[in-house]
């Protein structure tokens, strides 16, 4: 039985010499923990769907990522919140953006790729469809976090602007099992000030998130305005089609096109061949695989 499962908690400026220990450590034991929880449902022979939304869900609630619990905040001080799931068997997609009290953004998304006849749902009417779902919901504040008010306020005294230092915390996960299954899952409280209303790349099918047994299934973080203009999970999965690149191959040149429009940020892919590849832009990249072969790696900068 062979498998293979890529996560990412996001990619952004940090360095050994900027981020502290002690944060590197909490990121890299909920990335162990988010891993853990996807390997179990690989492993017993479950589907790569399942995988990738039990390592999401496992990331939305752990603080040190942005998305779910410890998402970054708007502009008006509050979390809203993206999440998309895809699996690559059928192309089936769900999609949820704007969510406010629904804590697992993710579970929303594939809820509505399962019950009902649409892909992408917004808002209030979201977060009341998945209480309709049963999905536990919980006061706005539950997200915040004092870092991220913190944050917050540094980028609203330097006017609001997005720049280079930005860490972008977003997560995501795809998988692969051995009759070539792919599925991909990405959820996020996207950019820290962002404008309240504005849906970055995560939630759109094609930009942040996507899965294709043809092709491949991918998850992005970044800069979600270049990540929707260069159309960057569709992108990568067209070159694999199209293009005869190899899986790294692809994810380089959308990650380079991604730059040209302006954008920083990272990738990771697997294809239904059990081929696997990551990638980002920025300095550093909270992410992790593992896999039937035994091979597992946490990692955050370039080269650990
Ligand atoms: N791509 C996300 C967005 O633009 C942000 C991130 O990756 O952290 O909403």
């Amino acid at each position: 039985m062979s498998w293979t499962l890529m996560i990412h908690g996001g990619c952004g400026a940090m360095r050994p010499a900027t981020l502290a220990p002690e944060a590197e450590e909490l990121a890299r034991t909920g990335l162990a923990a988010a891993l853990d929880a996807g390997e179990a449902v690989l492993a017993s022979g479950g589907a790569p769907l399942d995988a990738v939304e039990a390592a999401a869900r496992v990331l939305e609630d752990d603080p040190a990522f942005n998305a779910g619990r410890g998402s970054v905040l708007a502009a008006n001080g509050r979390v809203e919140l993206d999440a998309a799931i895809m699996d690559g068997k059928d192309r089936r997609a769900g999609a949820v953006a704007g969510l406010t009290t629904t804590r697992a953004p993710i579970s929303a998304a594939r809820a509505a790729m399962e019950r009902s006849p649409h892909v992408l749902l917004t808002y209030a009417e979201a977060d009341a469809f998945a209480r309709e779902a049963e999905l536990e919901q919980v006061d706005n504040a539950w997200f915040v976090t004092p870092e991220r008010k913190a944050q917050l306020e540094t980028v609203m005294a330097t006017g609001g602007k997005f720049d280079a230092d930005i860490k972008y915390g977003t997560v995501g996960a795809v998988a692969v099992d051995q009759d070539g299954h792919v599925a991909a899952a990405t959820s996020t409280g996207g950019l820290t000030a962002k404008r309240w209303g504005r849906i970055g790349d995560s939630p759109l099918i094609g930009a942040g998130t996507y899965a294709d047994d043809r092709s491949c299934a991918v998850s992005a973080t970044g800069l979600g305005e270049a990540f929707i203009r260069a159309v960057a999970g569709h992108q990568l999965a067209m070159r694999m089609m199209l293009s005869g690149e190899s899986l790294q191959q692809a994810l380089d040149a959308v990650l380079a096109d991604v730059r040209e429009l302006g954008g920083n940020g990272g990738l990771i892919a697997v294809a239904p061949s059990g081929e696997a590849a990551w990638g980002f832009t920025t300095p550093g990249m909270y992410r992790a695989r593992t896999g039937s072969d035994g091979a597992r790696e946490v990692a955050v900068y370039s080269e650990r």
